[in-house]
């Protein structure tokens, strides 16, 4: 009998070691090795609004926390920064930031748009607080720099893995919407500055003139089973010229 209740413990899944955490401001015990989020959600908060894609690229989980003994108000995304024994942490569910408003084919891409629509970009101090808590770790500053001189073309290709979280705008001294200035950019190369992908035009047309008729209508006829199949089995052309 005594055996037979050891073996049965030996049987049990190992159980995961806790370790306290302070969710905006309550102490709760959650299993090591755990994600923010998991740890809130595992003490017991539904979560509404600041939580989305769980993987790190929607940017709607922006996290503020400290750690014991340090100083350093941190940042991450609560989707992929693990919990650490003490930690203080609390969700910043959603950053008011000012968003100008305006018509893409109405501005002209310079630094007069940018003087225009957003002013406070040219408050920047360079502390580099923004880049230093960036979780894609992008060069924000930098970006931003770029814009205060006017390269746009570089302020879109620093920003490009921007996932608007947030965080650096709540950082900023300068007080200043990074993420939405670095959309405005993001916008004016693409529709001023970026050569034309000539290749589409020309396929737009072709699809105009009905060139794929036949194969569209294969396509539709196709059962979700071989659809899936086709997909998974396609060659992909990475040569867009
Ligand atoms: S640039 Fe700002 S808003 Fe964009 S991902 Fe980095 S911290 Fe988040
Ligand atoms: S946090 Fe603001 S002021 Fe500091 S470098 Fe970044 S944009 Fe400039």
């Amino acid at each position: 009998m005594a055996e037979k209740e050891v073996l049965n413990e030996e049987e049990k899944e190992p159980q995961a070691k806790m370790i306290p955490v302070f969710i905006m401001g309550q102490k709760y015990e959650v299993p090591e090795g755990s994600t923010i989020l998991n740890a809130i959600e595992y003490a017991g908060y539904q979560l509404k609004k600041g939580v989305g894609c769980r993987e790190g690229f929607c940017g709607a989980c922006a996290t503020v926390y400290r750690l014991p003994g340090d100083y350093k108000l941190r940042g991450g995304l609560a989707c992929q920064t693990v919990v650490q024994p003490g930690m203080y942490l609390t969700q910043i569910p959603f950053t008011p930031a000012q968003k100008a408003i305006y018509d893409i084919d109405e501005v002209k891409p310079d630094i007069s748009t940018f003087q225009k629509f957003y002013p406070e970009v040219f408050r920047c101090l360079g502390c580099n607080a923004c880049t230093k808590v960036c979780p894609q770790e992008l060069k924000v500053m930098d970006y931003i720099q770029a814009i205060m001189r006017g390269d746009i073309e570089l302020a879109a290709d620093l920003s490009f893995d921007c996932i608007m979280c947030g965080l650096c705008t709540m950082r900023c001294p300068a007080e200043m919407a990074q993420y939405n200035i670095a959309l405005l950019a993001r916008r004016l190369y693409g529709k001023y500055m970026m050569p034309k992908p000539e290749f589409v035009y020309k396929r737009i047309e072709e699809i105009e003139q009905g060139k794929y008729e036949k194969e569209f209508e294969e396509i539709m006829s196709l059962s979700k089973e071989e659809l899936e199949k086709r997909y998974t089995e396609r060659d992909i052309n990475f040569d867009i010229t």
